[in-house]
C-alpha cells in the first residue's frame, strides 16, 4: 500500500529540487498525500541550522497552494519542521501561529544551542559529553510538547544519528517522553532518512521505541527527510513493515486527522 510521505524538504528551505519535482515524483509513486515540511528556526541559529529566509514564509505556503491546484490527483500539504529552542521559543510559536501551515513537525536539532545533527560538529565540545545531548534532547523535546503548538515529532530518537550512543539507561527519559507526547495528543513519524543518509542506518524511532509509543496510544505518520526529489516516499516498505511488527494497524492522515488503516 502507500502511504502520504509528510516530510520533504523543497528549494524552500534545504532541499536541492523544486516543489514540482517532488510532487511529480510522488505522483509517479502514487502517494496519496504529500507534504512539505521546510526547515523553521529562529533567527539567530538559522545560520547553524538550515531554515529558509523567514521572509519567504508567505511565498512558501502560496507556492504548495499553487502547486497543490495544479495536481488535483495529489493532495498537496504545506507543513513546516519547526526547530524547538527552549531560548528562542517565543519567536518560533509567533511564527507558528502567524502562518497558516498545514501541520507542524517538531524537531529537537540542537541541545543548549548545540547543533548536534551537523556533520561538521562531530569533533565539537557538544559532543564531548554524549550522555548529556541524549538528555537534555528529551528534556528539550517534552518542554516542546508542552507549548501544544506542535503535531507530530519528526526523528524521534535523532541523537542516534552519527551512531553514538548514550552509556547510560535512558528508559526513564524515554518513557517520560513518549507519556508527555501522548499527552500532547502528538504523533510522531517514521523516518526513513537514517537508513542510507546516516551511519546509524535504522529508522527513527527504533523498533523498541515504537513499541513503546504503540503501546502510549501514540499515532504515527511517514516521513523519509526528502532532501532530493528522488528521496521522496523511500524506504516506506520497510516503514510499513517496522510499524506492523509494532502492533500499528493505523496512520494518521494529517489532511483530516483521521486515522486510516494500514492494510
Ligand atoms: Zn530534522
Ligand atoms: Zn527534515
Amino acid at each position: 500500500m502507500h502511504v502520504p510521505d509528510y516530510h520533504v524538504h523543497s528549494r524552500f528551505s534545504d532541499g536541492e529540487d523544486e516543489l514540482r519535482a517532488c510532487v511529480e515524483r510522488a505522483v509517479e509513486l502514487g502517494l496519496p498525500e504529500l507534504g512539505f515540511a521546510e526547515h523553521l528556526t529562529p533567527a539567530r541559529f538559522a545560520d547553524e541550522g538550515c531554515g529558509p529566509d523567514q521572509g519567504r514564509l508567505d511565498e512558501y505556503v502560496a507556492a504548495v497552494r499553487a502547486i497543490a491546484a495544479a495536481y488535483p490527483q495529489l493532495r498537496v500539504l504545506a507543513g513546516i519542521e519547526a526547530d524547538y529552542l527552549p531560548e528562542a521559543a517565543d519567536e518560533t510559536l509567533a511564527l507558528l501561529a502567524a502562518y497558516p501551515f498545514d501541520y507542524v513537525l517538531c524537531s529537537v536539532h540542537f541541545v543548549d544551542g548545540f547543533c548536534f545533527d551537523e556533520p561538521d560538529d562531530l569533533e565539537a565540545d557538544g559532543w564531548r559529553d554524549v550522555d548529556r545531548v541524549w538528555r537534555r534532547y528529551y528534556e528539550t523535546l517534552i518542554e516542546a510538547t508542552q507549548t501544544g503548538a506542535f503535531d507530530v515529532v519528526a526523528h524521534l530518537d535523532l541523537p542516534k544519528m552519527w551512531g553514538f550512543r548514550p552509556s547510560a539507561d535512558m528508559s526513564g527519559l524515554e518513557h517520560d517522553a513518549l507519556a508527555a507526547i501522548a499527552a500532547a495528543g502528538m504523533a510522531i513519524e517514521i523516518n526513513t532518512s537514517a537508513l542510507d543518509r546516516y551511519p546509524v542506518a535504522e529508522m527513527f524511532p527504533s523498533a523498541s521505541l515504537l513499541r513503546r509509543a504503540r503501546a502510549a496510544g501514540i499515532a504515527i505518520t511517514f516521513g523519509c527527510d526528502a532532501h532530493r526529489a528522488a528521496e521522496v516516499g523511500s524506504h516506506f516498505a520497510q516503514a510499513l513493515e517496522l510499524a506492523r511488527a509494532a502492533g500499528y494497524e493505523s496512520f494518521l492522515r494529517l489532511s483530516d486527522g483521521e486515522s486510516v488503516a494500514l492494510l
